[in-house]
This record gives structure tokens, C-alpha cells and sequence, in this order.
């Protein structure tokens, strides 16, 4: 098989695409559903009807683009990725995998070969959280890791449900539609920038993806007593900020002390009561994120954690909640769909590393229903979700080609 992968129209296309954005370039904003993400898929739809793809949406408008098999009924291998993007973020992540993965389907067209199972290029609907505050809106519901009843009232910060806003946007079919069946797909790879640094550091071009981590997130809600900033005694203290900076030393501590560089976890929300400078805090609600590749041990420092939270409680005089928002399980990606990976990458001679995906993609949802790996790219200083995010075009071509070569070989 000789792959010519057309290197300059991909990188045309994903220059076109970032112009489709609410932010102005190098910048990238697209949220799901407003006007720019449906004017972005259409433009999309219509570079795959262009590469003789069949498309189809879904009612939550994740889109298949198939490129029919010899056996039409057999299984299909997917790949692809997203194309929403967080405000003021880059031109690469998801779309890599995308416009990519499109590129992967038209280089094997162009080299005479025919698939025996489907080629599927398939876009997720909502990869981002930032419209309805939920990770990989689109491959939970694929997946069932999200029924439909919980889907339906997920709200946007006007209030506006998803329901009303997919339909206003033009999916109206059942989002009890959406699930796929066992056995849809053969295989599915999603190539993505590795948004971090390893790849760039270790000087080596491909990470093959063995497993993802995935998230838990934690509300604490630490209530003190407040009171006047002179009057108040301090052995009368029950200041809430203060029990609340104790847990999160503690919460960064038990990640330190785990004994292996795979778990972090982080403070990234700290909100104080009443917020004024001549009175104790009497309130303080924190959002902890806690991530590894074990799910034994990111339960293990969750139970540590509230360990931590009863102490210190207990020695402060105050209450202190928790509230688990969610706590996705990891994956470990398809030994099958590693080793097709790793043999495209020898055959065309490449250098590759294996390693751990820290962010979490669609494919962590995927993985519960059909067999999966993931390919990276390096981006540049490991930089993602800014407007400088970039990839080089002769990385991004090299992953097209180990791409091309992976979705040949798995689907014959
Ligand atoms: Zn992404």
C-alpha cells in the first residue's frame, strides 16, 4: 500500500476550521450548539460528502461519516475525536483526530485500497464540559455510561436544558436512540495532541496510549462560624477558610505520598463566605479533581481524603461536607488495538513510546463497548486548551500515516 498523505490540504483545513470561532485567531472558541459549532459541522459534513463518506447525526449530534466495507454488516473500525473547544483555546485538540482521521480515510482511498469492514470516522458532540458542566456529553450516551433521563435535564448556565437546546439546534429524534448496540465497532482509534510534554521531552514522535485516567471530582463544603474581625477572640475561633487551607494541604499531601507520580489531585475552586475583609469566614466551598490511572487507588485517596476532612474537622470545630460530583472509572486501553498500533509504527519505521493518557478523552467511554487505543502527537512545550497550542505539520502527517495504516490493518 503507498499512503500519500495530502499534508498541506490537512493543514488548510484546520486553519479553516479555527476560523469558524467565537474568539478572534489564533484563538478558539466553540461551544456546542450555538451557531458557530452548527456552522462548523456543516462545513465538516460537507469535506466528508466531498470524500464520499455517508454521513449521519445522531439525536445529540454526534456525527458518523462511513466509508461502506466490502461486508457492510460487519462491525465497523472507528476513529475520531472533537471538534468543540473550550473558550480562548487552540486550533489542535480534538481536530487533530478529526480532520485527521478524514485525511487517514481519504490517503486510503487515493492508495486503491478497499476496507472490508466500514472505516467510520465518527465526532463527538460535546467533548468539553463547558456548555452543560459534563465531559464527553456525546461517548457517555454512546456508550450507556449516561442514561438519557439524566442527560435530558442537564442545564447551561441560562437554565436551558439540553433537551430544548439540541432539538432548537435542530436533533429531534429520542436521545434513547443514541446508545450503540454491542458489537457496533470492531475497533476504534482516536488519535489526539498528547497535551503535555513527554513526547517533545523524550524526542520521539508517537505515544501509543495503554491507559487513560480518568477523573473523580469532589464539592467540600466547610461551614465555621463567622463573626466580626475585631471582636472575635481567636482561642472563640471556628473560621472556615482556615479548616478549609488544612484540607487542602492535606488533599496534596495524600497525592504526594501515594507513592506514584500517576495520581494528582487539585484544589482548583476555593469560594469564601462572606468574602470580607472585617469578617471571619464562615463558609468555604472547595471543587477538588483527583486523577489517576488505578481506580483502587484513586478510591483509596478519595477514603484518605475524608480521613483528612473528619480531623480536621473534628479539631477546628466545624462541619465539613463532601459531595462526589463524579467518579468515572479508568481504562485500560485494547492489547489488540496497542499492538496494531505498534506494528503500523514499525512497519513505517517510526519511533514510539508507550505511555498513560492524563486528560481523559471520548475514548475513555468508548472503551466500554468496543476495543480501543489512542495514538498522540507532541504539541508544542505540552501546551493545550490556549490559544498557542500547536502541533507541527509533519507530526500531525506522521500520526495521519500510522493511522491510515492502523485502520487498513484492522479493517482488511
Ligand atoms: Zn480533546
Amino acid at each position: 500500500m503507498n499512503l500519500d498523505v495530502d499534508r498541506d490540504r490537512l493543514v488548510r483545513e484546520i486553519e479553516e476550521l479555527a476560523l469558524i470561532s467565537d474568539a478572534p485567531a489564533p484563538a478558539v472558541t466553540r461551544i456546542v450548539f450555538t451557531p458557530t459549532d452548527l456552522k462548523a459541522r456543516a462545513w465538516l459534513i460537507a469535506r466528508c460528502e466531498q470524500a464520499g463518506l455517508v454521513v449521519r447525526q445522531d439525536p445529540v449530534g454526534n456525527i458518523f461519516a462511513r466509508w461502506t466495507g466490502s461486508d457492510a454488516i460487519a462491525p465497523a473500525v472507528g476513529t475520531g475525536s472533537h471538534i468543540d473547544a473550550i473558550p480562548n483555546a487552540g486550533r489542535f485538540d480534538g481536530v487533530v483526530g478529526v480532520l485527521g482521521g478524514l485525511e487517514a480515510i481519504r490517503s486510503l482511498g487515493r492508495s486503491g485500497f478497499r476496507p472490508k469492514h466500514s472505516i467510520e470516522l465518527l465526532v463527538f458532540t460535546s467533548e468539553e464540559p463547558t456548555r452543560f458542566g459534563i465531559g464527553c456529553l456525546g461517548s457517555r450516551l454512546l456508550s450507556g455510561s449516561l442514561s438519557p433521563s439524566a442527560a435530558r435535564v442537564l442545564a447551561d448556565k441560562d437554565g436551558a436544558s439540553l433537551e430544548e437546546v439540541r432539538k432548537k439546534a435542530g436533533f429531534k429524534g429520542e436521545l434513547d436512540k443514541v446508545e450503540l448496540p454491542r458489537g457496533y465497532y470492531k475497533a476504534f482509534v482516536e488519535m489526539h495532541i498528547e497535551q503535555g510534554p513527554l513526547l517533545e521531552r523524550q524526542k520521539v514522535p508517537l505515544g501509543i496510549v495503554t491507559r487513560i485516567a480518568a477523573p473523580a471530582s469532589l464539592r467540600i463544603s466547610v461551614e465555621g462560624a463567622g463573626g466580626h474581625a475585631g471582636g472575635v477572640l481567636m482561642p472563640d475561633r471556628r473560621d472556615a477558610l482556615c479548616a478549609a487551607a488544612e484540607l487542602i494541604l492535606a488533599i496534596e499531601n495524600v497525592a504526594k505520598t501515594c507513592g506514584t507520580i500517576d495520581t494528582v489531585a487539585t484544589v482548583g475552586i476555593c469560594e469564601v463566605f462572606p468574602g470580607a475583609v472585617n469578617s471571619i469566614p464562615s463558609r468555604v466551598h472547595l471543587t477538588v479533581d483527583i486523577r489517576d490511572t488505578s481506580l483502587e487507588r484513586r478510591d483509596a485517596v478519595l477514603r484518605d481524603i475524608q480521613a483528612a476532612r473528619e480531623a480536621i474537622a473534628a479539631k477546628r470545630q466545624v462541619s465539613i461536607e463532601e459531595n462526589l460530583l463524579n467518579a468515572d472509572a479508568p481504562t485500560e486501553c485494547a492489547p489488540e488495538i496497542i499492538e496494531a498500533l505498534s506494528d503500523s509504527c514499525k512497519k513505517c519505521k517510526q519511533p514510539f513510546i508507550l505511555m498513560v493518557s492524563r486528560a481523559y478523552h471520548d475514548s475513555l467511554f468508548i472503551s466500554r463497548i468496543a476495543p480501543v487505543a489512542m495514538l498522540f502527537i507532541p504539541c508544542w512545550n505540552g501546551y493545550s486548551h490556549r490559544p498557542d497550542e500547536f502541533a507541527a505539520p509533519e507530526d500531525i502527517a506522521r500520526g495521519v500515516t500510522i493511522l491510515a495504516e492502523t485502520l487498513a490493518g484492522l479493517a482488511g
